[in-house]
């Protein structure tokens, strides 16, 4: 009864271990280390913590196999947590280092573990799964009927092993299989939180970053990028050009046809637009900047007026043929107001190449509307 009592104490003891050592992995992995550096140093720490509690789950099997006095003892009981540590750590990262330790590591307990003269295809075939295990690690944890089967196998030359070095005694494989099953359940099931609540903060990240009807990035996004692009033109010296759109009297579209009919006018300008900065010869990213105010910034432009000009002009007309044909079968069009300007060395801040190109909008509205003004200059739209 005692055995038993223990038996379960323990192993209820190193499930809680295990979540710990899992959730800790998974913590590491996560957000919180982006950088560069901060991916060596995470690396680190992962390879630390994995080997950390190899060792702790090893020198607690020693621990009870001495209590025990003899080799049957409770050392069973560790070995699947061993496994299940391995396995998780193969099947979550991606890195080669941790692998390469690991490698190292099962080297070392393979040569270890007493009276199992042939260990080393079972330590070959331990390595292979680990390998496999990497590459595939997506593959394997989204199904579990794929899961399932791999992880006894994972387990299968580290118990066989154990059997040789504990010279054939009554192992009990419905005790030890199950177990091997729990945890690798267990294990499945904390990858599988990790990745719904990844999911989920995803979505939220993406909700704020991201305009709901048009799918653009919104405001913040444009702010943040506007930021970066004006660091690294501190750095390599290439310029960027910004254009900033604005619907003319869209106000009286919304009045006149409804909400809905507005919001098809934002998503055909959307699809419009992408389009046309698609096909453009400088990278591109547009944005919707206000209700019904889009910008879209190319980078690393050549300092050319007549381009910016022929650019200005092409979206000003592409969106106003855009033809909208209302329930009552009325038609109508749209026109838009632009302005432009391209980022200069002289900048002091991030912002200025927007306050001008905004000023220029409002010049292009001030003017009647319907107008293109380029780096303060009002040119004609193509009839
Ligand atoms: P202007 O030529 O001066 O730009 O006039 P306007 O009517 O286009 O500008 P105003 O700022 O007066 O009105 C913009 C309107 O855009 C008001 C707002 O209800 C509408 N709007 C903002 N976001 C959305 C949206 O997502 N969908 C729809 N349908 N309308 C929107
Ligand atoms: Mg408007
Ligand atoms: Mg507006």
């Amino acid at each position: 009864m005692f055995i038993w009592e223990s038996r379960i104490i323990t192993y209820v003891t190193n499930i809680l271990v295990l979540i710990g050592y899992a959730m800790l992995f998974n913590w590491i992995q996560s957000a919180k280390f982006k950088s560069i550096r901060n991916q060596k140093l995470a690396t680190t720490y992962l390879i630390a913590i994995t080997v950390l509690f190899l060792i702790l789950f090893h020198v607690a099997s020693l621990n009870s196999m001495i209590q025990a006095g003899n080799q049957e003892g409770f050392g069973w009981t560790y070995i699947n947590f061993q496994v299940g540590t391995v396995m998780f750590a193969m099947l979550m990262s991606r890195r080669r280092p941790i692998l390469y330790c690991l490698a190292v590591l099962l080297l070392a307990w393979y040569w270890w573990i007493p009276n199992a003269p042939n260990w080393v295809p079972f330590y070959l075939i331990s390595l292979v799964l680990m390998i496999g295990a990497q590459n595939f690690g997506p593959v394997i944890k989204r199904h579990l009927v794929l899961y399932v089967p791999f992880s006894l196998i994972f387990a299968a030359p580290f118990l066989i092993t154990n059997v040789y070095s504990l010279k054939g005694i009554n192992v009990g494989w419905p005790w030890q299989i199950s177990t091997s099953l729990v945890i690798s359940l267990v294990l499945w099931l904390v990858q599988y939180a990790e990745k719904r609540h990844k999911q989920s903060q995803d979505k939220l990240l993406r909700e704020a970053r991201v305009d709901d009807l048009t799918q653009l990035y919104n405001f913040r996004v444009f702010n943040e990028d506007l930021l970066n692009s004006f660091t690294d033109m501190q750095k390599d010296h290439q310029s960027y050009a910004l254009y900033t759109l604005d619907i003319d009297h869209f106000k009286q579209i919304n009045d006149q046809y409804g909400h809905l009919m507005g919001n098809q006018v934002l998503e055909a300008v959307t699809k419009k637009l992408k389009e046309i900065t698609d096909h453009l010869e400088y990278p591109a990213e547009a944005y919707r900047t206000g209700g019904e105010e889009f910008s879209f910034v190319l980078h690393d432009v050549q300092k050319s007026f007549e381009r910016a000009c022929e650019i200005s002009r092409l979206v000003h007309h592409e969106l106003g043929t855009l033809q909208f044909v209302t329930e009552q079968q009325e038609t109508f069009h749209i026109t838009i107001s632009l302005g432009q300007d391209r980022s200069m060395e002289e900048d002091k801040n991030y912002l200025d190449v927007y306050r001008r190109a905004d000023k220029y909008l409002y010049h292009s509205k001030n003017i009647g509307r319907n107008a293109i003004t380029v780096r303060g200059m009002t040119i004609e739209p193509i009839e």
